[in-house]
């Protein structure tokens, strides 16, 4: 068995694997795909003391640093549950089981896709998700927010300061928005909504996103807005259906429940980043959560006898 083992291979389970294993303790980090959603970026600009880096390049490095300490890395396996008896024990979807003093859970979330054509193709080429990341790529140009829940109406008003133009299209006659956010987004002049709306294609020029195509829910009209980028704000959906059923408590959204220590309900399971009610999903941010859960995961092993 092992003293620590994080499922994940994100910023946050790399930062766990190496907080972990820097104690000397047997170590491994479990991941489907290393690198998580920082493989599917492209330029970051907020990851401090690194002015530009591009996703895939920051991935390899976090491999890089897990690698020089001895941590066991089995990767393209997916858990499949977690159960506390004298260890707790990760079952792989392969059927092998893997036993633990203490666990990390680290596996992130996924972005809610709109699902219409030309959103795969214009991807990181003006389809974007990240309001915190990719908003300055868009400065003085127009862009759409997809989505008037609180997200939404929030990425609306941060990049209402930084571009031209933004127009939200919300699907339903109303927005799911907390009032304050709506009143604060209705003040602004250069910010449009439009409800009833139903986002049905991204236009592109083969390099880049030039608009998009909704339908007016109301009269069934189909109607174009030419803009340089497409903020899809339709939720974010954290990577723990594995762990509906188990002792882990989520949240009615998914994330896993964890105090400032990074604690679950399950003892000897921690948990870090994106799949977590951590406030705010940033790669900075996803580091330094993994760095407490396995300090505290540490902590806990000092405190425990070994079964
Ligand atoms: P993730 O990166 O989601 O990693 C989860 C890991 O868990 C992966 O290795 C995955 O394979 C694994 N996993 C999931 N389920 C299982 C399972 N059942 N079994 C085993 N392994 C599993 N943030 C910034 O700070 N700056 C940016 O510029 C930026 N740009 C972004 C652009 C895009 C397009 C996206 C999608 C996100 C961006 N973010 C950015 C957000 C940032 O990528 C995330 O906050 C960060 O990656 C979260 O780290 P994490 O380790 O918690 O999860």
């Amino acid at each position: 068995p092992y003293d620590v083992l994080v499922v994940g291979g994100g910023p946050a389970g790399a930062a766990a694997a190496v907080y972990a294993a820097r104690k000397g303790i047997r170590t491994a980090i479990l991941a489907e795909r290393f690198g998580g959603q920082v493989m599917d970026t492209m330029g970051i600009e907020n990851f401090i003391s690194v002015p530009y880096t591009e996703g895939p390049k920051l991935a390899a490095s976090l491999e890089q640093h897990v690698k020089q300490y001895g941590v066991d890395i089995i990767t393209e396996q997916r858990a499949a549950t977690v159960k506390k008896g004298d260890y707790v024990e990760v079952d792989l979807a392969s059927g092998a089981t893997l036993k633990s003093r203490s666990v990390i859970l680290a596996t992130g979330a996924r972005w809610r896709d709109l699902n219409v054509p030309g959103e795969v193709e214009y991807r990181t080429k003006g389809v974007a998700y990240c309001p915190h990341c990719d908003g300055p790529f868009f400065k003085g140009k127009r862009v759409a927010v997809v989505g008037g829940g609180n997200s939404g109406i929030e990425a609306a008003i941060d990049l209402a300061g930084i571009v031209e133009h933004v127009t939200v299209l919300e699907f339903a006659d109303t927005l799911r928005a907390d009032e304050v956010l709506q009143q604060k987004a209705r003040s602004l002049p250069n910010v449009d909504i439009i409800m009833s709306a139903r986002t049905t294609e991204v236009l592109g020029d083969g390099n880049k996103v030039t608009g998009l195509t909704y339908e007016d829910r109301t009269t069934g009209d189909i109607k174009q807005v030419e803009l340089a980028g497409i903020f899809v704000q339709i939720g974010l959906v954290p990577n723990t259906e594995f762990l509906k059923g188990t002792d882990v408590t989520l949240t009615r959204f998914g994330e896993i429940e964890i105090d400032a220590k990074g604690t679950t309900s399950m003892p000897g399971v921690f948990a870090a980043g994106d799949a977590t009610t951590a406030p705010y999903k940033q790669i900075i941010i996803s580091m330094g959560s993994g760095a407490t859960a396995a300090l505290s995961a540490f902590d806990y092993l000092i405190r425990t006898p070994a079964p």
